[in-house]
C-alpha cells in the first residue's frame, strides 16, 4: 500500500495536528520510523487528549502517527471478531460518507469544522472531558477524506469495549511514547491507547 492516493481537498497540517510542543508537523512513522515528508505516502495521525472544561485547559494524553503499512499491519495482528465487531460500530454509529459530501458541497474546509462534533455521538469538542482526534496526510498536507474527524471519550470507551483482551494488549504495547501527563490527568492514561479507526 505504498504508493500516494489522489484526493482533491487538502490544506496544510494544521498545528492541532504537529507533535505537541512542536512547531512542525510529524515525519516519521512512530512504529517503524519510515520517513513520511518526503516519501508522498499517506499516513493517519492519531491524537488523544483530555480537558479540564472549567479551566478550560486541554493536554494531550498521547499522540501517535503511522504510516499505511504500520496500520495495516497493527489491523491484521488484530483478532478478526475485533475488526468486524468495530467497522459494525462505525458503519451503524457513524455517517462519515454522508457527512464528508456534506461539508464538501459547502466547500467547508476548516478542520475546526470538521472535529467540532463527535462523529459517532455528536457532542461538542467544548463539553466532552475527553477525545481522539484523527487525520489522514500525505507528505506537509491533510487531507479532507472522511477524516479529519473527533471521537469522544464516552464512544471511544464503547469502541475499546468491543475489542478482545489479546486486540487491547497489542494496542496499548504501542503506547511506546506517551506524554509527560500532570497528575490531574495521570488516570486518564491508565485506560487510553490508540484504538486506529
Ligand atoms: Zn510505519
Amino acid at each position: 500500500m505504498s504508493e500516494s492516493i489522489h484526493i482533491n481537498n487538502y490544506i496544510p497540517i494544521p498545528p492541532i495536528f504537529y507533535p505537541e510542543g512542536s512547531d512542525k508537523p510529524f515525519c516519521n512513522c512512530k512504529v517503524c520510523g519510515k520517513e513520511l515528508m518526503e516519501s508522498g505516502e499517506p499516513y493517519l495521525i492519531e491524537k488523544a487528549y483530555g480537558q479540564d472544561l472549567e479551566k478550560e485547559k486541554r493536554q494531550v494524553i498521547f499522540e501517535f502517527v503511522y504510516c499505511f503499512d504500520c496500520v495495516q499491519e497493527v489491523h491484521e495482528t488484530l483478532s478478526v471478531e475485533s475488526r468486524v465487531k468495530i467497522a459494525e460500530y462505525m458503519k451503524q454509529n457513524t455517517n462519515l460518507e454522508q457527512r464528508d459530501a456534506e461539508l464538501k458541497k459547502h466547500e467547508l474546509f476548516d478542520v475546526d469544522i470538521w472535529l467540532h462534533n463527535c462523529v459517532v455521538k455528536n457532542q461538542s469538542i467544548d463539553e466532552v472531558k475527553e477525545f481522539q482526534i484523527y487525520a489522514l496526510c500525505q507528505g506537509g498536507d491533510l487531507l479532507f477524506h472522511q477524516a479529519p474527524y473527533m471521537i469522544c471519550g464516552d464512544a471511544v470507551d464503547e469502541i475499546a469495549g468491543l475489542l478482545s483482551n489479546k486486540s487491547l494488549d497489542i494496542l496499548n504495547d504501542l503506547m511506546t511514547d506517551l506524554i509527560d501527563l500532570p497528575p490531574e490527568f495521570s488516570e486518564l492514561f491508565k485506560t487510553r491507547h490508540p484504538i486506529l479507526i
